[in-house]
Protein backbone atom coordinates (compact mmCIF):
# COMPACT_ATOMS: atom_id res chain seq x y z
CA UNK A 1 0.00 0.00 0.00
CA UNK A 2 2.96 2.38 0.85
CA UNK A 3 4.58 1.70 -2.17
CA UNK A 4 1.31 2.44 -4.34
CA UNK A 5 0.60 5.25 -2.31
CA UNK A 6 4.29 6.85 -3.10
CA UNK A 7 4.18 5.50 -6.30
CA UNK A 8 0.52 7.97 -7.29
CA UNK A 9 2.47 10.72 -5.58
CA UNK A 10 4.87 10.73 -7.99
CA UNK A 11 2.88 10.62 -10.89
CA UNK A 12 0.85 13.56 -9.46
CA UNK A 13 4.01 15.37 -9.17
CA UNK A 14 4.87 14.52 -12.83
CA UNK A 15 1.75 15.03 -14.51
CA UNK A 16 2.55 18.10 -16.42
CA UNK A 17 5.63 16.53 -17.01
CA UNK A 18 5.65 14.96 -20.66
CA UNK A 19 9.35 12.52 -21.11
CA UNK A 20 11.51 12.20 -18.10
CA UNK A 21 15.56 11.78 -19.01
CA UNK A 22 17.86 10.58 -16.55
CA UNK A 23 21.21 11.55 -17.28
CA UNK A 24 23.68 9.22 -15.38
CA UNK A 25 27.35 8.05 -15.35
CA UNK A 26 29.65 5.34 -13.45
CA UNK A 27 32.36 7.74 -12.09
CA UNK A 28 31.76 11.31 -11.20
CA UNK A 29 33.92 13.81 -13.36
CA UNK A 30 33.01 12.27 -16.93
CA UNK A 31 30.94 14.92 -18.14
CA UNK A 32 27.69 14.25 -16.57
CA UNK A 33 26.61 17.48 -15.63
CA UNK A 34 28.07 19.41 -19.14
CA UNK A 35 25.57 17.06 -21.12
CA UNK A 36 22.45 17.59 -18.89
CA UNK A 37 22.88 21.16 -19.19
CA UNK A 38 23.25 21.63 -22.56
CA UNK A 39 21.22 19.11 -23.46
CA UNK A 40 18.33 21.36 -21.91
CA UNK A 41 19.52 24.63 -23.26
CA UNK A 42 19.47 22.45 -26.79
CA UNK A 43 15.80 21.74 -26.07
CA UNK A 44 15.20 25.44 -24.80
CA UNK A 45 16.91 26.80 -28.04
CA UNK A 46 14.50 24.76 -30.21
CA UNK A 47 11.34 25.73 -28.22
CA UNK A 48 10.41 22.64 -26.24
CA UNK A 49 9.71 23.60 -22.25
CA UNK A 50 12.16 22.00 -20.46
CA UNK A 51 13.29 21.28 -16.67
CA UNK A 52 16.57 20.72 -14.73
CA UNK A 53 16.35 18.34 -11.71
CA UNK A 54 19.63 18.35 -9.78
CA UNK A 55 19.96 15.29 -7.79
CA UNK A 56 23.33 15.43 -7.75
CA UNK A 57 23.66 16.03 -3.83
CA UNK A 58 27.97 15.99 -3.69
CA UNK A 59 28.63 17.85 -6.44
CA UNK A 60 25.49 19.66 -7.75
CA UNK A 61 27.33 21.81 -10.68
CA UNK A 62 24.36 21.43 -13.86
CA UNK A 63 22.44 24.72 -11.92
CA UNK A 64 25.70 26.63 -12.24
CA UNK A 65 25.74 25.43 -15.92
CA UNK A 66 22.15 26.32 -17.05
CA UNK A 67 21.77 29.58 -14.89
CA UNK A 68 25.55 30.88 -14.89
CA UNK A 69 27.08 32.92 -12.00
CA UNK A 70 23.13 34.13 -11.15
CA UNK A 71 22.33 30.48 -9.14
CA UNK A 72 24.70 31.05 -6.16
CA UNK A 73 21.50 34.25 -5.32
CA UNK A 74 18.87 31.74 -5.30
CA UNK A 75 16.78 29.87 -2.92
CA UNK A 76 13.78 28.05 -3.16
CA UNK A 77 10.66 29.42 -2.68
CA UNK A 78 6.89 28.14 -1.79
CA UNK A 79 3.72 28.56 -3.53
CA UNK A 80 0.25 28.76 -1.93
CA UNK A 81 0.15 24.97 -2.03
CA UNK A 82 3.21 24.62 -0.41
CA UNK A 83 4.65 22.87 -3.51
CA UNK A 84 8.38 24.00 -4.56
CA UNK A 85 8.93 26.55 -7.43
CA UNK A 86 11.81 26.07 -9.50
CA UNK A 87 14.26 29.33 -10.84
CA UNK A 88 13.56 29.90 -14.26
CA UNK A 89 16.44 30.71 -15.71
CA UNK A 90 16.50 33.77 -18.89
CA UNK A 91 15.90 31.24 -21.15
CA UNK A 92 12.70 29.59 -19.41
CA UNK A 93 14.42 26.43 -18.47
CA UNK A 94 13.16 25.79 -14.75
CA UNK A 95 15.51 24.43 -12.30
CA UNK A 96 15.54 22.57 -8.84
CA UNK A 97 18.67 21.88 -6.99
CA UNK A 98 19.82 21.04 -3.47
CA UNK A 99 22.29 23.78 -3.89
CA UNK A 100 18.88 26.23 -3.36
CA UNK A 101 18.49 24.72 -0.49
CA UNK A 102 22.26 25.57 1.10
CA UNK A 103 22.98 29.24 2.44
CA UNK A 104 26.55 28.66 2.03
CA UNK A 105 27.56 27.09 -1.60
CA UNK A 106 30.96 26.18 -0.44
CA UNK A 107 29.43 23.91 2.08
CA UNK A 108 29.42 20.42 1.55
CA UNK A 109 26.63 17.89 1.91
CA UNK A 110 27.58 15.37 4.42
CA UNK A 111 24.05 14.00 5.00
CA UNK A 112 23.62 10.47 5.12
CA UNK A 113 21.83 8.62 3.03
CA UNK A 114 18.10 7.47 4.67
CA UNK A 115 18.19 12.12 5.21
CA UNK A 116 19.54 12.13 1.34
CA UNK A 117 16.70 9.84 0.08
CA UNK A 118 14.46 11.64 1.94
CA UNK A 119 15.61 15.08 0.37
CA UNK A 120 15.95 13.18 -3.21
CA UNK A 121 11.98 11.98 -2.66
CA UNK A 122 10.84 15.29 -1.76
CA UNK A 123 12.51 16.60 -5.09
CA UNK A 124 10.55 14.27 -6.80
CA UNK A 125 7.81 14.97 -5.19
CA UNK A 126 7.15 18.51 -4.09
CA UNK A 127 7.86 20.78 -7.16
CA UNK A 128 5.65 22.27 -9.25
CA UNK A 129 6.64 21.97 -12.86
CA UNK A 130 3.32 23.67 -13.64
CA UNK A 131 5.21 27.04 -13.63
CA UNK A 132 4.29 29.77 -16.50
CA UNK A 133 3.88 27.75 -19.18
CA UNK A 134 1.58 24.39 -19.44
CA UNK A 135 4.08 21.66 -18.07
CA UNK A 136 7.35 20.61 -19.31
CA UNK A 137 8.10 18.75 -22.74
CA UNK A 138 11.26 17.27 -21.06
CA UNK A 139 12.24 16.83 -17.42
CA UNK A 140 16.20 16.33 -17.48
CA UNK A 141 17.46 14.58 -14.20
CA UNK A 142 21.31 14.98 -13.17
CA UNK A 143 21.69 12.28 -11.33
CA UNK A 144 24.39 11.29 -8.49
CA UNK A 145 27.27 9.22 -9.98
CA UNK A 146 27.92 5.46 -9.56
CA UNK A 147 25.83 2.86 -7.82
CA UNK A 148 25.74 5.01 -4.46
CA UNK A 149 22.79 4.84 -1.96
CA UNK A 150 21.13 8.18 -3.74
CA UNK A 151 21.71 6.86 -6.87
CA UNK A 152 20.09 3.62 -6.35
CA UNK A 153 17.04 5.48 -4.48
CA UNK A 154 16.58 8.06 -7.46
CA UNK A 155 16.52 5.43 -9.82
CA UNK A 156 14.17 2.96 -8.60
CA UNK A 157 11.84 5.51 -7.30
CA UNK A 158 11.54 7.38 -10.60
CA UNK A 159 10.87 3.72 -11.79
CA UNK A 160 7.28 4.35 -10.08
CA UNK A 161 6.48 7.03 -12.56
CA UNK A 162 4.95 6.20 -15.83
CA UNK A 163 6.44 9.00 -18.41
CA UNK A 164 10.47 7.78 -17.67
CA UNK A 165 11.95 7.97 -20.91
CA UNK A 166 14.70 6.12 -20.02
CA UNK A 167 18.59 6.96 -19.59
CA UNK A 168 21.66 8.68 -21.35
CA UNK A 169 24.83 7.25 -19.79
CA UNK A 170 27.75 9.52 -19.84
CA UNK A 171 31.19 7.70 -20.20
CA UNK A 172 34.66 8.99 -21.08
CA UNK A 173 36.67 5.88 -22.89
CA UNK A 174 39.02 4.77 -20.49
CA UNK A 175 38.82 1.62 -19.10
CA UNK A 176 38.73 3.05 -15.69
CA UNK A 177 35.39 4.86 -16.18
CA UNK A 178 33.99 1.96 -18.85
CA UNK A 179 34.00 -0.08 -16.02
CA UNK A 180 32.28 1.74 -13.77
CA UNK A 181 29.43 2.35 -16.49
CA UNK A 182 29.20 -1.60 -17.41
CA UNK A 183 27.73 -1.96 -13.65
CA UNK A 184 25.56 0.80 -14.23
CA UNK A 185 24.43 -0.85 -17.84
CA UNK A 186 23.92 -3.44 -15.58
CA UNK A 187 22.00 -1.93 -13.19
CA UNK A 188 19.94 -0.20 -15.87
CA UNK A 189 19.04 -3.77 -17.14
CA UNK A 190 17.59 -5.23 -13.08
CA UNK A 191 15.81 -2.28 -12.55
CA UNK A 192 14.57 -1.73 -16.21
CA UNK A 193 14.99 1.50 -16.85
CA UNK A 194 15.82 1.88 -20.93
CA UNK A 195 19.21 3.12 -21.72
CA UNK A 196 18.64 5.61 -24.61
CA UNK A 197 21.90 5.87 -25.65
CA UNK A 198 25.25 6.01 -24.51
CA UNK A 199 27.52 9.08 -25.20
CA UNK A 200 31.40 8.99 -24.81
CA UNK A 201 32.47 12.56 -23.83
CA UNK A 202 35.75 13.90 -23.84
CA UNK A 203 37.62 10.96 -26.26
CA UNK A 204 38.25 13.51 -28.85
CA UNK A 205 39.19 16.73 -28.85
CA UNK A 206 38.33 20.24 -30.78
CA UNK A 207 40.42 23.99 -29.95
CA UNK A 208 41.29 26.94 -31.75
CA UNK A 209 45.44 26.56 -32.00
CA UNK A 210 45.56 29.89 -29.80
CA UNK A 211 43.89 28.33 -27.16
CA UNK A 212 45.85 24.69 -27.46
CA UNK A 213 49.09 27.39 -27.43
CA UNK A 214 47.61 28.90 -24.63
CA UNK A 215 46.98 25.53 -22.56
CA UNK A 216 50.64 24.83 -23.45
CA UNK A 217 51.97 27.50 -22.42
CA UNK A 218 50.85 27.12 -18.58
CA UNK A 219 52.51 23.61 -18.98
CA UNK A 220 50.49 21.01 -19.50
CA UNK A 221 52.13 18.17 -21.43
CA UNK A 222 49.18 16.85 -22.54
CA UNK A 223 48.41 19.76 -24.65
CA UNK A 224 52.40 19.84 -26.04
CA UNK A 225 52.05 16.62 -27.40
CA UNK A 226 48.34 17.88 -28.97
CA UNK A 227 50.07 20.38 -30.23
CA UNK A 228 53.28 18.12 -31.72
CA UNK A 229 50.15 15.58 -33.37
CA UNK A 230 48.19 19.39 -34.52
CA UNK A 231 50.43 21.77 -35.93
CA UNK A 232 50.93 19.80 -39.49
CA UNK A 233 47.38 20.67 -39.91
CA UNK A 234 46.78 23.74 -39.02
CA UNK A 235 50.60 25.55 -39.32
CA UNK A 236 49.96 29.20 -38.62
CA UNK A 237 46.42 30.32 -38.82
CA UNK A 238 45.38 30.91 -34.90
CA UNK A 239 42.21 30.81 -35.05
CA UNK A 240 41.95 27.38 -37.29
CA UNK A 241 39.74 24.71 -35.38
CA UNK A 242 41.51 21.62 -34.89
CA UNK A 243 40.17 18.45 -34.36
CA UNK A 244 41.61 14.87 -33.12
CA UNK A 245 40.82 11.32 -31.93
CA UNK A 246 44.14 11.19 -29.92
CA UNK A 247 42.19 9.92 -26.53
CA UNK A 248 39.74 7.61 -28.30
CA UNK A 249 41.54 5.27 -30.52
CA UNK A 250 40.43 2.18 -28.66
CA UNK A 251 36.62 2.17 -29.39
CA UNK A 252 36.31 1.01 -26.07
CA UNK A 253 32.80 2.40 -25.83
CA UNK A 254 31.59 1.13 -29.06
CA UNK A 255 32.55 -2.37 -27.93
CA UNK A 256 30.77 -1.88 -24.69
CA UNK A 257 27.38 -0.78 -26.34
CA UNK A 258 27.86 -4.23 -28.33
CA UNK A 259 28.24 -6.24 -25.68
CA UNK A 260 25.41 -4.42 -23.54
CA UNK A 261 23.14 -4.24 -26.66
CA UNK A 262 22.91 -0.23 -26.36
CA UNK A 263 22.76 2.26 -28.74
CA UNK A 264 26.14 4.00 -29.34
CA UNK A 265 24.93 7.67 -29.52
CA UNK A 266 28.37 9.31 -30.31
CA UNK A 267 31.09 11.43 -29.02
CA UNK A 268 31.09 14.59 -27.41
CA UNK A 269 34.72 16.43 -27.94
CA UNK A 270 36.70 18.18 -25.51
CA UNK A 271 36.38 21.55 -26.22
CA UNK A 272 37.89 24.59 -24.17
CA UNK A 273 34.35 26.45 -25.20
CA UNK A 274 32.07 24.21 -24.12
CA UNK A 275 33.55 24.06 -20.85
CA UNK A 276 33.66 28.29 -20.99
CA UNK A 277 30.19 28.20 -22.10
CA UNK A 278 29.23 26.24 -19.23
CA UNK A 279 31.01 28.36 -16.59
CA UNK A 280 28.53 31.06 -18.29
CA UNK A 281 25.16 29.23 -18.31
CA UNK A 282 25.04 29.99 -21.72
CA UNK A 283 23.79 27.53 -24.17
CA UNK A 284 26.56 26.21 -26.34
CA UNK A 285 24.69 25.17 -29.95
CA UNK A 286 23.86 28.62 -29.57
CA UNK A 287 27.31 30.65 -29.06
CA UNK A 288 28.86 28.28 -31.51
CA UNK A 289 26.62 26.66 -33.91
CA UNK A 290 29.16 25.03 -36.02
CA UNK A 291 31.37 23.06 -33.42
CA UNK A 292 31.22 19.67 -33.66
CA UNK A 293 30.21 19.07 -29.96
CA UNK A 294 27.18 21.45 -31.65
CA UNK A 295 26.02 18.67 -34.39
CA UNK A 296 26.74 16.28 -31.47
CA UNK A 297 24.24 17.72 -29.05
CA UNK A 298 21.98 18.39 -31.72
CA UNK A 299 22.25 14.89 -32.53
CA UNK A 300 21.32 13.42 -29.23
CA UNK A 301 18.44 15.50 -28.68
CA UNK A 302 17.02 14.47 -32.31
CA UNK A 303 17.14 10.99 -30.93
CA UNK A 304 15.11 12.16 -27.25
P1 LIG B 1 30.29 15.21 -13.82
O1 LIG B 1 28.91 15.81 -13.80
O2 LIG B 1 30.32 13.89 -14.52
O3 LIG B 1 30.95 15.17 -12.49
P2 LIG B 1 31.06 17.68 -15.17
O4 LIG B 1 30.02 17.80 -16.24
O5 LIG B 1 30.92 18.53 -13.96
O6 LIG B 1 31.22 16.15 -14.75
O7 LIG B 1 32.46 17.92 -15.89
C1 LIG B 1 33.68 17.99 -15.18
C2 LIG B 1 34.52 19.15 -15.75
O8 LIG B 1 34.91 18.85 -17.09
C3 LIG B 1 33.75 20.45 -15.80
O9 LIG B 1 34.64 21.51 -15.49
C4 LIG B 1 33.32 20.56 -17.25
O10 LIG B 1 33.14 21.90 -17.68
C5 LIG B 1 34.45 19.86 -17.98
N1 LIG B 1 33.97 19.20 -19.20
C6 LIG B 1 33.12 18.15 -19.28
N2 LIG B 1 32.92 17.78 -20.56
C7 LIG B 1 33.67 18.64 -21.33
C8 LIG B 1 33.90 18.78 -22.75
N3 LIG B 1 33.33 17.96 -23.63
N4 LIG B 1 34.72 19.76 -23.15
C9 LIG B 1 35.32 20.60 -22.26
N5 LIG B 1 35.17 20.51 -20.93
C10 LIG B 1 34.34 19.55 -20.46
Amino acid sequence: AKAEAEAQQLRHSLRNVQHVVLVISGKGGVGKSTVAAQLCHTLASQGYAVGLLDVDLCGPSAPRMVLGDDYVAQTVRHSGSGSWIPVYSSSNIAVMSISFLLSDHNQAVIWRGPRKNALIQQFLTEVDWTGETDGLDYLIVDTPPGTSDEHISTVQYLQKAQNIAGAIVVTTPEEVSLADVRKELSFCKKTSVPVLGVVENMGTFQARMNQLRFLSAHGSDCTEAILATLREKCPEVLDCLVASDFFAGTGGTERMCHDYVVPFWGRLPLDPDLLKSCEMGKSFTELFPEATASLALRDFVGRL
